[in-house]
Parts: structure tokens; sequence; C-alpha cells
């Protein structure tokens, strides 16, 4: 396991177990308040599993397997992070039980992306999916907003296989549903956090940007809920802003405080929607594909048609790494 994954559990663990601890000591728990249908034992449970893990994280044993000297597959720990024994110790049995539920994850997941782009007169979008082996956490979709303005999201859902899975049939659903009642992108994230942010049992959370787009007018709005900042290229100055993270992943605190953001768009301007098995990707020797080199491709590139800006930057970043270890989904939005 690279340190950067250990990084991201170690991340994942310590927010998920502060998530927990702060339910226990906070005002809302009494007798009859349980969390995503779990009782006080049941969290205590967990967070007493999440503080073993952590430790081990620390001395560097996690992922070692307890019944030889090799270590557990991390892709089997991205699955289940309380794996303790390698594939070797497995019964063939047990092998197919694993290939199944991979399996139906996939599956799942492949119905939940949308059948089609949106079509208008003034955007065009592209967008590219390049799943890793493993099924994994990303996921996009659009949604028609208010005044039959644009809706789009990108996720990631942390976790992967059929947890996550379940997990995004459950943001796709609310999203559609929800996507169309709310007017400004804040307001949907507050309403999803408190749809999600009670789950105990999916031990996860979910980083998204929810945009909506009103071309006619000019303006887009956007709510980036922890995720990796999207990058709009203004045309009238060539030059880059980031949209950084406007309120924290969903499902992580019960008072998030979202904020919306509002920009003015013009044409020719490019927004670039990405997850972070791009960004995170490394080559051979080590090194990382990382925002600066994608900031200079979308200033190099940024003038070309959306499919061929895909296209090149598919190239750029696939000649980059060779090989991607985690899904990695773009998406291209050009204003007309
Ligand atoms: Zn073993």
């Amino acid at each position: 396991m690279t340190d950067r994954t250990e990084d991201r559990f170690h991340r994942a663990l310590t927010l998920h177990r502060d998530t927990l601890l702060e339910w226990l000591n906070g005002d809302s728990r009494s007798q009859d308040v349980r969390l995503g249908g779990a009782t006080t034992k049941e969290v205590l449970q967990v967070i007493s599993e999440l503080k073993d893990i952590l430790e081990r994280i620390d001395d560097g044993t996690f992922g070692d397997c307890k019944e030889c000297d090799d270590k557990v597959e991390s892709e089997r720990l991205e699955l289940d992070y309380t794996t303790t024994v390698c594939l070797a110790h497995y019964s063939e049995g047990q092998i197919r039980a694993l290939e199944r539920d991979l399996e139906l994850a996939a599956k799942v997941q492949r119905q939940l992306l949308p059948c089609c782009i949106p079509e208008s007169p003034d955007i065009e979008i592209e967008v590219h999916v390049e799943p890793a082996r493993i099924v994994g956490g990303d996921y996009y979709d659009f949604f028609s907003c208010p005044g039959g303005t644009q809706g789009l999201a990108i996720a990631d859902v942390m976790g992967k296989g059929l947890p996550a899975s379940m997990l995004m049939s459950n943001l796709q659903a609310s999203l559609r549903l929800l996507g169309p009642e709310h007017d400004e992108p804040s307001k949907l994230a507050v309403r999803l956090n408190e749809l999600f942010r009670n789950n105990l049992k999916l031990i996860s959370f979910i980083s998204i940007f929810l945009a909506k787009i009103d071309a006619e007018a000019g303006i887009l709005q956007y709510c980036n809920a922890g995720h990796h900042p999207p990058i709009l290229w203004e045309a009238a100055s060539g030059s880059i802003r980031w949209l950084m993270p406007t309120g924290p992943a969903i499902g992580l605190t019960h008072d998030a405080g979202f904020k919306s953001e509002t920009l003015p768009i013009g044409s020719g301007d490019l927004l670039l929607l990405y997850t972070d098995g791009l960004v995170e990707a490394r080559n051979a020797q080590g090194a990382e594909f990382g925002e600066e080199r994608l900031a200079t491709y979308v200033k190099d590139y940024a003038l070309q048609p959306a499919d061929d800006f895909m296209t090149g930057l598919r190239n750029a970043a696939q000649s980059f790494v060779e090989k991607f270890h985690d899904d990695v989904t773009l998406m291209v939005v050009k204003f007309l």
C-alpha cells in the first residue's frame, strides 16, 4: 500500500471516528435517538474498531496478514478496511462469494451513470470515465434545476465495492428527486447532508461538486462539498480559477455550513471537473500527475472544442502514468 493510500485511509477513518464521537457527545443524543438505526452500543463498537485500525496505520502494521508474512491486497482493504487475511487463505467458495459481490457492485454502478449527456445550444459537455480494475467510487450526473437551468454533479464516494455502489444509488435517487426542488446548490448540499450524515452502516462519505448552469443568463452557481477543486478557464482573461471547497464532504458533520458561490460565465469559458484518480495518479518514478500539470494543460488547450480537449487530456494523462490504479472521471463543460 502506498503512503498516499494510507494517508487517505487515515484521514477518512479519523474523520469518521470524530463524527461518531461528536454524535455520542452531542445534544441530539437521547435514549431514543438512533444513528441510522444503530444503537449507542453499536456506535461504541465501531469507534473502538476505528481506533484499532488507526493505531495499526500509525505503527505500520495496517494491512498485515494475520496468517502469513504477506500484506492483504490493498484493493481488498479498500473494499473492507477490516480485512485481516490475504486471499491465499480463502476457500474457493469464499473467493466465489467475493467475486459475486464485485460483479453485482459493477452492475449496480454501470446502471447508475447517466445514459446521455444533455444537449443544449449554449453548452457543450464531454465526459470520460476510466474505470480501475476494482469497482470504484466515482460518480457523475445531470439533473434539471428550477427555471429550466442545468444541474450537474461530480462526486467521489469514499469506499468501494458493493457498499459504495449502494450509497451511490441512494445519491442518484436523491439528486434526481431533490435537484429540481432546490434553486441553490448549497441548499441541495444541506439536504443531501441531512439524508446521509446519520447513516453509520455505510462508514463512508461523499465529496461532491454541485453546479447550476444558467447559460442564457451567463451564470454559474456552485457548492463544492469537499471535492477536488474544478478549474474554470476564463476566455476573456485567459486565466484560470480553482473552484475551492465551500463546505465539507457530505456525511461528515451535522452543521456543515455549505455555501454557494456565483460566477459570471462568458462565451468560450471552459469548466473542467475531475476526480482524485487523475491528480493523484503516479508514474513509474513516483511523480504525481498533480494539479499544476492539470492547470497547465487547461491553459494551453482551453481554446479547443470540448471533444478535442477531452481526448487530448486523456492522452496526456495516459502517457504520463501508463496505468491508472484508481477510477478517473473527467467532465468538460464548454460555454458557447
Ligand atoms: Zn496471508
